[in-house]
């Protein structure tokens, strides 16, 4: 019977059970031991891999949308095809389709005195990788970077978001499976387990959510000096210039807000409007609303807070703006009709929202959107730039002197011109945040890199100048340095009483 690390073959069994924090080491150990005793993956191996994770994910799509539903309390199977499995599927394509390419060793240029030699880079798999989720996205945050572990021939194991226990376990349950726990594997719990789960001494700790969060996971991860990539959030503005608020716009800002309820990390978390035309844009958010969710709150398609805690959370957010003087507008129809759902948080607008508001100082995750009004464009550049770097910006104008100035002297993760969030829908564009919004980005080419140790080989050739640099040193490493470092070095430099080779 083969033994992997004290773990005997037919003990597997026991990991199709939840695993929690204590059983988490033996499963980092259990995975090292797999990973350095196998080879390397190759190609076809892990086109596998993903081909056995797309086939899983569309046999058991229903049961996500029915579990992501009862987590939240209601999130329509639209939604969560749309947003969730549809981006899940196509990270699964785009990695296969481009994983021969991806793993390609990359010729690097040889310095002249180093020829015949050649060099390279090798992408190889950095080994065992952790994945903690948050709860907003729960199956894609979990499924696309665990996609990307397995093109980079990782091992992984993954700790989901205990606010969806449902989603959580089905994970668990469709991951055990198929693959083996020495392949992926997940653990269950909170935040005690994922405290210890991020003291762990993984090859790499790849970590979504809170920027409060992230702060102690990357402290953690020092520990064992594991590399991070941290996918963090914060406050991403929109930026509509002046006489852009038209229909293109408003449905943009209203889809980028209200899906998953504003729980969304890129969702737009407040508009900065010039003055002139802050009326037509409160006017036309509502009638935009209105349009999308001709129920209100109550429709289908509008999802509910996660639990009572958030959403009292977002209720507090308004009260603080209300109280300090904002003027808070309900922007949907049939508000009253909110309490057929859990929790269901109505759209709205907070105007005239100023900096000492709560809802202006964290990241508010919910439907709603402060509006803020700029005279110049300098002076919304200006505000963005005196608040952390936000993981996205949005921008809606002609792309124009104005559009480029914004672009240029700002920093966030990403940009959207004319859109919002659909920069996350690019497979082949780097996804991440900068400063306080994250560390390191995945999705297209800069994921797999990520998730590769890039180890450079140089290969000696028969012949080379360098093997004449060693001592003695004589002619030829006066010529070699003259050569390199300039004539005037050389006449500078005494070699004179060096022999001749
Ligand atoms: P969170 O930081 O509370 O939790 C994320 C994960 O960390 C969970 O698995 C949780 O169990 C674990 N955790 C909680 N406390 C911990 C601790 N002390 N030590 C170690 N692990 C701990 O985040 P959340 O509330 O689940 O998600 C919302 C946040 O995530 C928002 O800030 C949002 O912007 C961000 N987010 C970012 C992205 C992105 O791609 N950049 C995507 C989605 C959400």
């Amino acid at each position: 019977m083969s033994t992997l690390n004290g773990i005997r073959s037919h003990d597997f069994d026991r990991y199709l059970e939840p695993v929690h924090g204590a059983d988490a080491q033996a499963l980092l150990d259990l995975q090292r031991a797999a990973f350095l005793k196998e080879a390397r993956p190759d190609h076809d191996q892990r086109k596998a891999r993903l081909a056995l994770l797309r086939a899983a994910v569309l046999a058991y799509r229903s049961e996500v949308e029915e579990a992501i539903s009862a987590d939240f309390g209601h999130r329509s199977r639209h939604e969560t095809g749309i947003m969730e499995l549809v981006g899940v599927i196509q990270a699964i394509d785009y990695l296969t389709r481009n994983l021969r390419r991806f793993m390609r060793r990359e010729r690097r240029h040889v310095g002249f005195i180093y020829r015949s030699g050649r060099a390279y880079v090798e992408y190889q798999p950095k080994g065992v990788v952790g994945v903690m989720a948050p709860w907003n996205y729960p199956f894609s945050l979990t499924f696309i970077p665990l996609a990307t572990a397995l093109a980079a021939g990782n091992r992984v194991m993954l700790k989901p978001s205990e606010l969806t226990p449902r989603t959580s376990d089905l994970i668990r349950r469709m991951l055990a499976d198929s693959f083996p726990p020495e392949e992926v594997a997940v653990v269950i719990g909170g935040p005690d387990v994922g405290a210890a789960f991020s003291a762990l001494a993984f090859d790499h700790l790849f970590f979504t959510g809170s920027t409060q969060v992230g702060r102690k996971v990357m402290k953690a991860a020092s520990e064992n000096l594991v590399p991070v990539t941290l996918e963090l959030g914060g406050k991403s503005p929109v930026v509509v210039a002046r006489g852009h608020v038209d229909d293109r716009t408003m449905s943009s800002i209203v889809f980028g807000k209200l899906a998953n309820a504003g729980q969304m990390c890129v969702a737009p978390d407040y508009a900065l409007i010039h003055e002139h035309d802050r009326e037509e844009f409160v006017t036309q958010y509502k009638a935009t609303v209105a349009r999308f969710y001709p129920d209100g709150p109550a429709s289908e398609d509008y999802t509910s807070i996660v639990s009572d805690r958030h959403y009292d959370r977002l209720t507090l957010l308004v009260e603080d703006a209300r109280h300090k003087g904002a003027n808070v507008i309900a922007a949907g129809l049939k508000p009253e009709r909110a309490t057929g759902k859990p929790r269901t948080f109505p759209p709205t607008l907070i105007v005239g929202a100023r900096d000492d508001m709560m809802v202006m100082r964290e990241e508010i995750f919910g439907p709603i959107l402060p509006v803020r009004t700029y005279r110049t464009m300098d002076e919304a550049i200006d505000y963005v730039n005196r608040r952390p770097r936000p993981l996205a910006l949005y921008y809606f104008g002609a792309r124009d002197a104005e559009c480029e100035g914004l672009l240029e002297r700002t920093t966030s993760g990403n940009v959207g011109i004319n859109n919002t969030i659909m920069h996350v829908a690019q497979d082949d564009l780097p996804f991440g945040g900068v400063g306080s919004s994250g560390m390191g980005a995945y999705h297209g080419l800069e994921g797999f890199r990520a998730m590769s140790h890039a180890k450079g080989v140089f290969i000696q050739g028969r012949w080379s100048f360098a093997r004449l640099l060693h001592a003695p040193f004589g002619r030829l490493a006066n010529l070699a340095l003259s050569a390199t470092l300039g004539k005037a070095h050389a006449r500078a430099t005494d070699y004179s009483s060096k022999a001749s080779l």
